[in-house]
């Protein structure tokens, strides 16, 4: 079996315990909505119900940290900071989503109608996590996407808060919130992550090209140092 294929087989009973995961949270669902529709800050659960205070124009900064990517397989390699240190390098809407799991307005986002073709990124440490190729329109005026980069790249953990029982989604490499995911996705996971803008930095698929291509050139250059 090749990498690739035992990376989609990987891929595939991963999605297939996600979406059992998932199912369990229909119930949930209902009540999500309805706390929506109270006034809950509830991000990502009920399309066009929910509007949240201004949050327009924050500041999104790009990732300090070098990111070294972890294969499609492997696990991802922990990053630590303390809370001072990530204050010192997010902007204070960052922190308190990325670190104190928060949440931002919806349709007041960077990234819920952006449409560019490249990667989302983590905000916090440049880990990738989405290709803009599986971002979809959810309705819910956060950006959305049906499947993360790879199954190493997010960490999933029980969210109780609000009275209810949602699945959060972490950032593998450093934990920063970034969202949560249901199972009301499209085709073909059936899953919808709906993250928050102010947890990911967008990187132009070229840029993010140029910088794998620089990272080969960094891995193979002892080997091919005699070549000039
Ligand atoms: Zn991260």
């Amino acid at each position: 079996m090749t990498v690739q294929q035992r990376f989609d087989r990987e891929g595939e009973n991963v999605m297939r315990k996600k979406r059992a995961a998932a199912r369990s949270l229909v119930g949930a669902c209902l009540a999500i909505f309805l706390a929506v529709a109270a006034g809950f800050d509830a991000a990502c659960a009920a399309p066009q119900a929910h509007r949240g205070a201004d949050g327009g124009g924050a500041k999104v900064t790009h990732p300090r940290v070098a990111a070294p990517q972890a294969s499609a397989t492997d696990p991802t390699p922990k990053l630590k900071k303390s809370d001072r240190d990530w204050r010192k390098l997010l902007t204070v809407q960052q922190f308190n989503i990325m670190r104190k799991a928060g949440t931002e307005p919806a349709f007041q986002n960077r990234y819920w109608d952006f449409h560019g073709d490249g990667l989302f990124v983590c905000a916090g440490c440049g880990l990738e996590l989405f290709d803009a190729k599986t971002k979809f329109e959810s309705g819910t005026g956060w950006p959305s996407f049906w499947q993360p980069i790879s199954a190493n790249r997010v960490a999933e953990k029980t969210d109780n808060t609000y009275g209810m029982v949602r699945v959060e989604v972490l950032c593998a490499r450093c934990d920063a919130h970034l969202g949560h995911v249901f199972n009301d996705g499209p085709r073909p996971t059936g899953l919808r992550y709906c993250m928050n803008s102010a947890s990911m930095t967008f990187v132009e698929r070229a840029a993010a090209d140029a910088a794998k291509a620089a990272d080969k050139t960094a891995d193979g250059g002892a080997a091919g140092a005699g070549a000039n």
